[in-house]
């Protein structure tokens, strides 16, 4: 399946290998419970109101979210020119069609795993917002940094760390 127009949890304009939401191995993960799929519903209601209240945004219903694998995420981002090493996205925001589509792989255990679903549902908040931004960096470094507050309220002391990002990444996500 061929999403249009995705917006994936990395921007393309992170440094490749930077990103793609992929925790490096070393990180110390918690170990919670999976999350159902209404649990992680509810945990999508509760990121809508949290980024609204950052944001000063009017919530709006979560948007639908579904499962793939690893490689059909693959397909929908890279549009069926993945090679075999190129690591896929683990989220992406289909902005036209207005869906989540989640990785298999997430399972909702981790602060990481639930921050990755808050930075989509940024992407959703922006769309069902009408913001305008003037490039693609200055969209995605709101969600960054919108993720990595989220991380730090949470008691994350290095988000950048958890994300396999730097900050100077981050900062420079604005508009040429
Ligand atoms: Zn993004």
């Amino acid at each position: 399946m061929m999403v249009t127009v995705a917006h994936a949890t990395p921007g393309m304009s992170v440094p490749a290998g930077a990103a793609l939401h992929s925790v490096p191995d070393t990180w110390p993960m918690e170990s919670g419970v999976p999350k159902s799929a209404a649990e992680r519903d509810r945990l999508a209601d509760e990121h809508i109101r949290w980024i609204a209240g950052k944001t000063g945004w009017k919530t709006v219903a979560r948007p639908q979210i579904e499962t793939r694998s690893e490689s059909e995420l693959a397909t929908m981002f890279f549009g069926g020119t993945t090679g075999s090493d190129s690591a896929g996205p683990l989220a992406l925001y289909a902005r036209e069609q207005h869906v989540l589509f989640l990785s298999d792989r997430l399972v909702f255990n981790t602060l990481s795993d639930e921050s990755i679903l808050l930075h989509e549902l940024v992407h959703h908040l922006q769309v069902a917002n009408g913001i305008h931004f003037e490039c693609r960096e200055a969209e995605e470094g709101q969600a960054y940094r919108l993720q990595i507050d989220w991380l730090k309220e949470h008691g994350i002391q290095d988000p950048y760390r958890m994300l396999g990002l730097s900050e100077s990444e981050i900062s420079a996500l604005v508009c040429p």
